[in-house]
């Protein structure tokens, strides 16, 4: 299997505005982890794994930014468990709490049309259909995490949530360097289709994100990836949307831009997110296949990641060979279609039979 046909690589490296090559200098990133009290053990096992992975490099060594509930800091206990964890490896780690206004439900939000909805979405077996305290969270992710003070001096950042596993060892490659050096914006490893419930006026048939389109062409560049998120049969925006269970490394500067600011405004001023349900990663998915050019988005195919109950884990021999998982297990060609990799691998131009056929190669 041709990695490079995967990760396609500019020819040039990147120099920076003061003539130095950018790769030698460390990128201004750290690690970003939004979490409560209670989720202590998982997100111990978490940090150790990325510490061992990749983190506890001498080249490495971002910092850790733990963020709680507005009002709710964490613990001392808390506190000194995660530091020495993360101390062991010589890195930061950071607390601080979401600010209350980032994280309350916003005036303009109908409470009695909220909580009747909650009703019905709970009724129809929806994940989270009746939690105000998940909605919260993805409207933190979406339109918050980004102006926390505690990211200002950031460029990039990798978004870590407790339990999530990383089996491979990443040691031979600095992501955040390889985003930098190459230009990327956005990266990821795992797409799925998110469930159409959520999302009903998100971008099924006429939608915020659609009214917003409509008005502001002239903040998306040509070269964009509208078709991975859109079905380009249908004339409209509609019926699909992709979404990336919270892995994310990411440039800051996507979603500091007034395009995504402008974007972020329109879809909260509708609601969605409390009315319905939806996701932080849609709003992301949406919003990078729509502002960033195709070549700025990346799929980070030789990192493992598992978030139960999802797994990718990298195909080519090479590869899997520093990893502690089964590519057998890989969910980005799984059987019902519930995985969005084939319609990447079409906007790519990469023919996912050769791709399936060819694993371990
Ligand atoms: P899922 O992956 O969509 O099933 O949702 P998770 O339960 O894993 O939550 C996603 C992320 O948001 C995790 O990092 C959680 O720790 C965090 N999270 C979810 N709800 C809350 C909340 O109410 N407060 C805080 N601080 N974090 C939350
Ligand atoms: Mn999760």
């Amino acid at each position: 299997l041709d990695l490079s046909k995967l990760n396609p690589l500019p020819k040039r490296p990147i120099i920076g505005s003061d003539g130095t090559r950018l790769d030698s200098r460390k990128p201004r990133a750290a690690f970003v982890m939004l979490a409560r009290e209670v989720e202590l053990d998982a997100l111990l096992k978490t940090i150790r794994e990325v510490q061992m992975a990749f983190n506890g490099e001498k080249h490495a060594r971002y910092p850790y930014i733990l963020l709680s509930d507005p009002g709710l800091p964490f613990s001392p206990w808390f506190r000194s468990k995660v530091k020495a964890v993360a101390s062991s490896a010589g890195v930061e780690a950071r607390f601080a709490e979401i600010p209350k206004e980032h994280w309350d439900i916003p005036s303009w939000i109908d409470q009695t049309r909220m909580y009747e909805g909650f009703k019905k979405m709970k009724a129809g077996g929806m994940l989270y259909g009746d939690s105000l305290s998940y909605r919260k969270m993805c409207r933190y992710q979406s339109g918050f995490f980004w102006r926390h003070p505690m990211l200002d001096n950031l460029d990039y950042y990798w978004r870590l949530e407790p339990g999530v596993k990383y089996p491979c060892d990443m040691r031979r490659r600095d992501p955040f360097r390889f985003m930098r050096d190459n230009g990327k914006k956005y990266g990821f490893v795992i797409t799925i289709k998110e469930s159409p419930g959520t999302i009903k006026t998100l971008w099924v048939s006429s939608t915020a994100a659609t009214e917003w389109i409509n008005t502001h062409k002239h903040l998306i560049p040509a070269d964009n990836s509208l078709r991975f998120v859109a079905k380009p049969h249908m004339n409209a925006y509609n019926k699909v949307s992709r979404s990336v269970p919270h892995f994310e490394i990411a440039d800051l500067s996507l979603w500091r831009s007034q395009a995504y600011q402008s974007f972020w405004a329109h879809l909260d001023a509708a609601g969605g997110t409390f009315y319905e349900r939806w996701g932080d990663a849609p709003v992301h998915s949406i919003a990078a296949s729509m502002l960033l050019n195709r070549n700025e988005i990346h799929y980070f195919e030789d990192i493992g990641y598992f978030h139960n109950p999802i797994h990718h884990c990298p195909r080519s021999r090479k590869d899997a060979a520093r990893c502690a998982c089964d590519p057998h297990q890989s969910f980005d060609y799984d059987k019902f279609g519930i995985s969005c990799q084939r319609e990447w691998d079409a906007l790519q131009g990469i023919n996912s039979t050769d791709v399936i056929l060819r694993i371990n190669e």
